[in-house]
């Protein structure tokens, strides 16, 4: 059955976004830009089963739900790493979505696929029994219509609403709608129906009057009926006390939310069992993450460690009952702390002797506060820019095997009343905080060997992660990336005449020269001995070659100090755009041709192909 993100109008906060989770892919409905939100604090956790793609089953154009589709498509596509489709439900609406994501930058053409539920009905067609369903189009057994329904004048003939089966059931959905009489003839016999409903009157809404007209009706055909796209909760639930409408079940209800809604004045004159209920669910949620992060590390697609990450924040989160966690990694030689997992907003770099975390990991102790804006520790700047409002704040600092302190774990707003406390929240948290300390330990570890210790650029093996990473990605994206292999010209010769020391200067300093060459775009690895390779994506072969002629000539210019010796080398190079169908190996191999090339015809140039015969 659905789930909500939100049951909200457009108005409130919780804006209305339904999903359903099947085969691996999670179904958004309506997709409201809070929907967009909702994914982009939560990942891919917490849907029971790993999510390997999104689908956006699209109702209307309004702004507040397109505008959530190229944000979405966008994340998916950077940073949860999965392909987005979007369906939309007539032809129209599809043509009105092709245009607005073509024109948007940054939503990826790679990212995202669009049809109509048109097509992908024509495409299962299984009247005669046999399934003759394009292998081209996604799966969509539960899609049974779109319904054409009635909302603001502007979307006249735009505006829908679905049918849908789901486990077993028929199920619909009215989106938004001023009437529901275009659902009724589907309305069959103990159908689930997900309504809007609004408390107050006008045209392009469902009026809550209207709805407990057909009371007798659903109860006659059987029929459960859960509100959503409410413009005052409140108010309509007092409306419709007694008849069994329910309020759309929210993403952090239970499965039998529902019943335990009816049961409520039952279990609040018992809160012990009520407690034991709460451990219980804060238990499988608990065993849920565990598993998910077991299953991450046994998966042998190579594991990034912000994912981890985001699985024990989540723990820790979960644990101890808070609404956000975060985790805080001390970067101690540029003495600065930095998280990408916090609110929502991207990476944040603060200097490591401010705010809450500076003063837990300086003090080497558990801080606790539980009225922030009173504490001269307390950074609000993030609470400013995201309108977030921090009431109760812990930080547990992390140590690493020896008990040096590498991090800090933060968690935030204690649900329910009161806030952290300092005994009982750091018992809950430790498991996760441990786990934490360790594996940023093992990614320190793995970043040390990635790296080379004389030039301090990435080195054989980080070329290889970043090629399985990145790269790869990029290339089968059909993006364009280019490379070159370079080599210092008679390097030997530097060392015989002033020493393996000054020799090493010499490679600090080449390497420091591209270093500065790269934009965002390029990275330089130190390949071997006197070796370095420069990836440029996005950058065709004749941007590559202009690049390494400027390069070669700042080399050329560049001179070498050696402790007041001063050394010029020059350098060459062999440039290739990688070809997608060739192994990383020959594609160098052929770079590395034409770094032989330019060795053999004097050295200090860059080639690019096979000399003219
Ligand atoms: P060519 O122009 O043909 O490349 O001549 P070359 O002398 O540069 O080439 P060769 O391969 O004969 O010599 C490379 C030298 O680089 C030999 C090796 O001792 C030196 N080398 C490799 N790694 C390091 C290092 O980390 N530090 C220093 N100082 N020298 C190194
Ligand atoms: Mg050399
Ligand atoms: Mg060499």
């Amino acid at each position: 059955m659905l789930r909500f993100f939100g049951r909200g109008s457009a108005f409130r906060e919780d804006q209305n976004c339904a999903y359903f989770v099947q085969d691996h892919r999670l179904i958004l409905m309506d997709c409201a830009m809070y929907g967009f939100h909702e994914v982009k604090k939560t990942g891919l956790l917490g849907f029971g089963e790993e999510i390997r793609e999104i689908t956006i089953l699209v109702t209307h154009t309004h702004g507040d739900h397109t505008g959530g589709i190229p944000m979405l498509i966008h994340y998916a596509f950077y940073v949860l790493h999965v392909p987005v489709t979007v369906i939309a439900p007539s032809e129209e609406v599809r043509e009105d979505l092709k245009y607005l994501l073509e024109r948007l930058e940054g939503c990826a053409p790679a990212g995202y696929r669009l049809f109509s539920a048109e097509e992908l009905m024509k495409a299962v067609d299984r009247a005669d029994g046999v399934d003759d369903s394009d292998p081209e189009l996604p799966a969509c057994p539960w899609l049974v219509r779109p319904i054409l329904t009635q909302h603001a004048p502007e979307l006249s003939g735009r505006c829908f609403g679905y049918q849908l089966t789901l486990d077993g059931k028929n199920v619909i959905y009215t989106g938004d709608s001023n009437t529901l009489e275009p659902f009724l003839p589907y309305l069959t016999e103990g159908s689930v129906l997900y309504t809007e409903t609004a408390s107050m009157e006008s045209p392009v809404h469902f009026p809550v009057k209207k709805l407990l007209e057909l009371e007798t009706y659903f109860k006659e055909k059987n029929i459960q009926v859960y509100l959503m796209h409410l413009d005052d909760e409140e108010a309509i639930m007092k409306q419709v006390e007694g008849t069994g409408f329910l309020p759309a079940p929210l993403a952090g209800d239970e499965k039998q939310g529902e019943k335990d809604m009816q049961n409520n004045n039952m279990q609040d004159n018992n809160m012990q069992e009520k407690d034991v209920q709460e451990s219980g669910k804060i238990l499988t949620n608990i065993f849920d993450i565990s598993d998910k992060l077991y299953r991450e590390m046994c998966s042998n697609k190579e594991n990034d460690h912000a994912t981890l990450f985001a699985y024990l924040t989540e723990l820790g989160r979960t644990m101890t009952d808070s609404d956000r966690a975060s985790f805080w990694k001390w970067d101690r030689r540029k003495k600065q702390l930095w998280t990408t997992s916090a609110t929502g907003v991207d990476r944040i770099v603060i200097p490591d002797n401010t705010g809450l975390v500076g003063k837990a990991l300086m003090e080497k102790r558990v801080v606790v506060t539980n009225d922030p804006y009173n504490d001269p520790n307390f950074n609000s700047a993030v609470d400013k820019k995201t309108g977030y409002v921090t009431k109760s704040v812990l930080v547990m600092p992390v140590a690493n095997i020896y008990g040096d302190f590498i991090g800090a774990f933060q968690i935030i707003n204690k649900n329910g009343d009161g806030g952290f406390d300092e005994v009982e929240d750091v018992r809950k948290l430790s498991l996760a905080a441990l786990i934490c300390g360790i594996a940023l330990e093992s990614e320190t570890f793995l970043e040390d060997s990635h790296h080379d210790k004389l030039t301090k650029q990435k080195n054989r093996m980080g070329f290889y992660s970043d090629f399985a990473r990145k790269y790869s990605k990029l290339l089968e994206a059909g993006r364009p990336i280019s490379m070159y292999i370079s080599d210092i010209d008679k390097f030997k010769r530097v060392n015989d005449t002033y020493g393996h020391n000054a020799g090493d200067v010499v490679l600090s300093t080449v390497a420091e020269t591209m270093a500065a060459a790269c934009t965002e775009n390029d990275c330089v690895y130190r390949w071997g001995g006197e070796e370095f390779i420069m990836i440029m994506t996005d950058t065709t072969l004749e941007q590559c070659i202009e690049k390494a002629e400027k390069i070669r000539e700042t080399i050329q210019q560049t001179p070498c100090d050696a402790e007041g010796t001063i050394i010029n080398v020059t350098m060459s190079f062999g440039c290739r755009q990688f070809d997608k169908e060739m192994s990383i190996e020959d594609n160098i191999s052929i770079a590395d041709g034409f770094l032989y090339i330019a060795k053999e015809s004097g050295r200090n140039r860059v080639i690019y192909k096979e000399p003219e015969a």
